[in-house]
């Protein structure tokens, strides 16, 4: 399998870790110089960017939270005036406020390379017709995939999100080969390709690059399934960069990290402390080249592991594990701590029913409840009320032997719950807590 930066992708360590620390002090001059609130900051303790030794060091540094970026809407955490900067973004706003970042020519450059790396690891290639189902605009998963995928040499189809039949009619008409989009995205297209007719075979996808969102692995041999493609994760979030921070090689095993422009930490998010290597914990990220918007320590919220193994596909940089949610889209039952992506999971395994669902939590007499909406199968939806009590009760079981708790389970018809071009809105929590 071919790998788009043989020099890099595959330096050993020692290396790899003489070049980060060389960069990671150049940023915090950076920064430093050019960036008042990182000044104050590091002010405030007595940092000054030539104590700097070791990548260890880092440690030293106070964190950045999504709460920091927010206050500096929208350019005032910018490192470079804004003549220097030629394209700006701004996050989904999942959970708040977004947060607003630029970009230099010498920063999409980067992003350029960084997409075409991943692209290749999940097996892209000059001659693939990309069919670009990401939202284009503020949101980074557009125009992020659009031009890594044109440094490779792909035939890029900038859709954009939405229109699912016309979406479905460019991918048989052109023979898309490559699908870009959410995991929950690409679950619907398969969806509207059925009820059109259209089948896998009519089409031509042979690899999926999804990612924006959780996803569990039931969730990517569904998609594989349905749409006869391999599916691959990504990850990637706009305070940092955008698409292109971590991808899956073939081996889909673990997204690598472009670790040359990124140091990745994983901290416990209660002591703050380092995890014991391969613990899970939540990903903290400094960029190490980011010209108009570097980031130091940056909190992500997103909970996963590193895998200290090596990857057979020979490239060195450190793997996550798929993300398993974000630390604000937990919700805590009961004292319970439930995941959305463990629902998706539980749901996946079941015949009968789509991945498609909902979680309303409701705090009725100091109570907790938690409610899953489930959609069920057009092919199991039955007239029996005697039979659906009982699928009822099987969804429960199921649920709680998942979750490690109760939740009531509704069903509903077939295609109800609100199905999204980006990512999919799971949680609707009720308490006011
Ligand atoms: P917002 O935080 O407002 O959604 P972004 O569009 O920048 O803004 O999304 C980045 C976030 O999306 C990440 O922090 C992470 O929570 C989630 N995300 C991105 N890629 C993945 C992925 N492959 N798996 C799981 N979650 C992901
Ligand atoms: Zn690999």
């Amino acid at each position: 399998m071919s790998i788009w930066n043989p020099e890099y992708e595959t330096m050993p360590r020692h290396r790899l870790e003489e070049i980060q620390l060389q960069r990671l002090k150049w940023t915090l001059n950076w920064v430093y110089e050019r960036v008042d609130w990182y000044r104050k900051k590091f002010d405030s303790i007595g940092f000054k960017p030539s104590h700097l030794r070791s990548l260890e060091d880092v440690r030293n540094l106070p964190f950045t939270t999504k709460h920091d970026l927010r206050e500096g809407y929208p350019f005032s955490l910018f490192a470079v005036p804004l003549e220097q900067v030629v394209r700006i973004h701004s996050s989904s706003g999942t959970t708040g406020k977004p947060v607003v970042v630029g970009y230099t020519r010498g920063d999409l450059n980067t992003w350029a390379e960084l997409v075409a790396r991943i692209a290749t690891a999940a097996g892209v290639q000059r001659g693939d017709v990309c069919q670009i189902s990401f939202g284009y605009g503020l949101f980074t998963g557009g125009f992020g995939l659009h031009y890594g995928l044109e440094r490779i040499g792909a035939t890029v189809v900038p859709v954009s999100a939405g229109q699912s039949e016309r979406q479905i009619q460019i991918m048989k008409d052109f023979g898309s080969t490559v699908l870009v989009c959410t995991p929950s995205y690409a679950l619907h297209l398969a969806e509207v390709a059925e009820q059109m007719e259209v089948s896998k075979e009519d089409l031509n996808l042979r690899v999926g690059m999804f990612g924006a969102e959780p996803w569990s692995e039931g969730m990517r041999k569904e998609i594989e399934d349905r749409l006869g493609l391999q599916a691959t994760d990504n990850y990637g979030l706009t305070e940092v960069m955008g698409p292109g921070v971590a991808g899956e090689c073939r081996e889909r095993n673990g997204m690598h990290i472009n670790e040359d422009h990124f140091l990745v930490e994983v901290i416990d998010p209660e002591t703050l402390e380092p995890v014991e290597p391969g613990e899970v914990g939540e990903l903290v990220f400094t960029t190490l080249t980011k010209e108009a918007f570097p980031v130091i320590r940056f909190r992500t919220r997103d909970l996963t592991r590193l895998i200290p193994e090596p990857c057979a596909c020979g490239r060195t940089f450190m793997r996550m594990e798929k993300v398993r949610g974000r630390t604000d889209d937990m919700i805590i039952v009961r004292g319970v701590n439930i995941f959305p992506s463990q629902v998706e999971a539980a749901l996946v395994e079941i015949e009968g029913v789509e991945p498609h669902f909902q979680i309303i939590v409701d705090r009725k007499a100091h109570l907790d409840e938690l409610e899953v909406m489930v959609e069920m199968n057009e092919k199991f939806v039955t007239d029996s009320m005697k039979k659906l009590v009982q699928f009822q009760k099987e969804v429960e079981a199921k649920l709680a032997q998942k979750l490690g708790i109760r939740a009531k389970v509704t069903l509903v018809e077939p295609r109800t719950i609100e199905r999204t071009a980006g990512k999919a809105k799971r949680v609707i929590d009720k308490r006011q807590l």
